[in-house]
């Protein structure tokens, strides 16, 4: 008994065989025409297990139509068949090697917001803090302003009084003189 291998869709062979023999093994029922599609055994022609694997026990190929490839034929196929697993393989690589690149991305994308995010805070206690000073400041001109208006006033008056005192004592003497 041999293991049913993978097969192909091909039109030109399927169908359940009619013919009442052969029978498969296990079940005793008319086998499926199927066409091998894996390593050495790729095209070959067989009479199959109609049970499928889902529903029970599938005993396998019934009988070969097809005798077993040319070597060279099977040297090919062989080759073939590697050359298609390499390049899967190399394919899953290059997605895990891609998948991991996207996670890196998306880590430092993630980082990037975050520092972004606390920039744009900083930024923002930056100006409030400015602003702030700025008020601060004018606030002082403001009060500095003030202070320099009073002294000037005072000094004013003084002036003032001082120019008074002198009118008064410039006519007490002429007064005096008189
Ligand atoms: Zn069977």
């Amino acid at each position: 008994m041999q293991e049913t291998p993978d097969t192909t869709v091909e039109p030109l062979f399927c169908g359940q065989l009619e013919l009442s023999e052969p029978t498969c093994m296990m079940h005793h029922m008319r086998p499926i025409k199927c066409v091998a599609f894996e390593g050495t055994l790729t095209g070959r022609r067989f009479y199959g297990c109609p049970v499928p694997q889902s529903e029970g026990v599938n005993c396998g190929v019934t009988e070969w139509v097809d005798k077993p490839w040319h070597p060279i034929l099977q040297n090919c196929l062989s080759r073939l068949w590697d050359m298609y697993h390499e390049q899967n393989c190399g394919r899953v690589v290059d997605k895990q090697k891609y998948e991991k690149h996207l996670a890196k991305l998306k880590t430092e994308n993630d980082k990037l917001c975050i520092e972004y995010t606390k920039l744009v805070q900083d930024v923002s206690k930056m100006f409030d803090w400015q602003d702030g000073r700025v008020d601060h400041m004018d606030y002082q001109k403001a009060v500095e302003e003030e202070e320099f208006e009073k002294k000037k006033k005072e000094v004013e008056e003084s002036a003032r009084l001082e120019v008074q005192m002198e009118k008064l004592k410039l006519a007490k003497e002429q007064r005096c003189t008189l």
